[in-house]
């Protein structure tokens, strides 16, 4: 049996604050109040502990797609990324055959219910052609609801998020359809107008997939999808925090805008996160990974990242400043919350999973611990 233990001596960023020299008691898998005598005390003075990271846009990694891999290659990725401190992934599809998703998702929604993976994201097929990103564009479609619902009924109760071009025909009707079905609306991959993103945003769309990427830029006349998601206090914006993908100015507008509350910071990783520069496929498309960075063989888009949630917080913190618990904010309890699963994940409470970080005082990582258990002992 399984000791309980008492980490002790490190900054512990709660909720409510960051406390030093604090302690973090675990119990079996969960976080609890109290330590019963016989613990075992983990000395981890000079570190961070942090609660576990939350991914919710992820295509794969360690070699591995979310979107076309085995089950043993999938949970090979979603391993990989728990080495980084991802503790708790949302596997994303990229565009594909109606029917290949809704297959694919049959199979995802069995490692949802094994509690391997969060729950599933359609990113695609329902995204707009003109900002396809690293998407096969004969396979795009315009967003009916009816075949929105089959994509939904396939993850049987495990979808957590589509992501459409809610100015296409039926985009509006489909956001609706999400929204009463409990599953997130994410507007993206989208050449909306401002207006037309109000739109969307009154019908119930609550997150922007990687804000900035794969939509018009802020324009003074036409200001576009970033001014509406940007300033609707009812949106999430996702932010791809690797250094490519985003200027650090604009993710300084982001916070400015959302406050520390309405950020997630994802990966949007592919294949080659945690693996290695070479040749892969994203969906049916081939793909060049080169200095860790993705882009399409055909038309150089970027196709995804290969980053890792670690990687995305040293940098947060080293290179763009921003304070350390609204870091932990963006990284565990907001995706925690918009998912539903904050009663079990995304902050360092009693009751909860005891899913945390170790990071040092330069900010690598030190320590991951998944329900209990150290994946990477400190
Ligand atoms: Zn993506």
């Amino acid at each position: 049996m399984a000791t309980a233990k008492v980490l002790a001596g490190a900054r512990v960023v709660l909720p409510t604050g960051t406390v030093t020299d604090g302690r973090v008691i675990v119990d079996g898998t969960k976080i609890a109040g109290s330590a019963p005598e016989n613990a075992e005390v983990v000395d981890l003075a000079g570190h961070w502990v942090v609660p576990g990271f939350v991914d919710m846009h992820n295509h794969g990694g360690g070699g591995a797609s979310f979107t076309s891999g085995t089950v043993d290659e999938i949970l090979k990725g979603v391993h990989t990324h728990r080495l980084h401190g991802t503790t708790t992934v949302v596997t994303s599809f990229v565009t594909g055959e109606m029917d290949f998703l809704t297959q694919r998702a049959g199979l995802l929604s069995e490692l949802a219910e094994q509690g391997e993976i969060a729950g599933i994201h359609f990113e695609g097929p329902f995204i707009s052609p003109c900002r396809k990103g690293a998407h096969d564009e004969t396979l795009l479609r315009d967003p009916d609801p009816a075949e929105v619902r089959k994509l939904i009924d396939a993850a049987r109760g495990r979808a957590k998020m589509v992501t459409l071009a809610t100015e296409l025909p039926g985009g509006v009707d489909s956001v609706r359809l999400l929204a009463e079905h409990g599953v997130i609306a994410a507007i993206g991959h989208t050449d909306a107008t401002y207006e037309q993103t109000v739109e969307a945003i009154d019908a119930g769309a609550t997150v922007a997939t990687h804000l900035f990427n794969a939509m018009p830029a802020l324009g003074h006349r036409a200001p576009g999808p970033i001014a509406a998601l940007l300033e609707d206090e009812r949106i999430t914006v996702e932010l791809i925090n690797d250094g490519t993908h985003l200027h650090p100015a604009a993710l300084e507008l982001a916070f400015h805008h959302k406050g520390g509350d309405k950020v997630a910071f994802i990966t949007d990783a592919m294949d080659a996160a945690g693996f290695g520069d070479g040749r892969y496929m994203l969906g049916p498309l081939e793909v060049e990974v080169k200095d860790s960075v993705a882009r399409l063989v055909e038309g150089g888009s970027i196709a995804g990242s290969t980053l890792t949630l670690d990687r995305a917080f040293k940098r947060a913190v080293t290179v763009d400043r921003l304070a350390i618990e609204d870091v932990v904010r963006a990284l565990c309890a907001n995706p925690a919350r918009l998912l539903g699963m904050y009663d079990t994940v995304g902050s360092l409470e009693p009751g909860k999973d005891a899913d945390l970080v170790v990071l040092d005082e330069e900010f690598e990582l030190k320590g991951v611990m998944r329900r209990g258990e150290w994946l990477v002992e400190p």
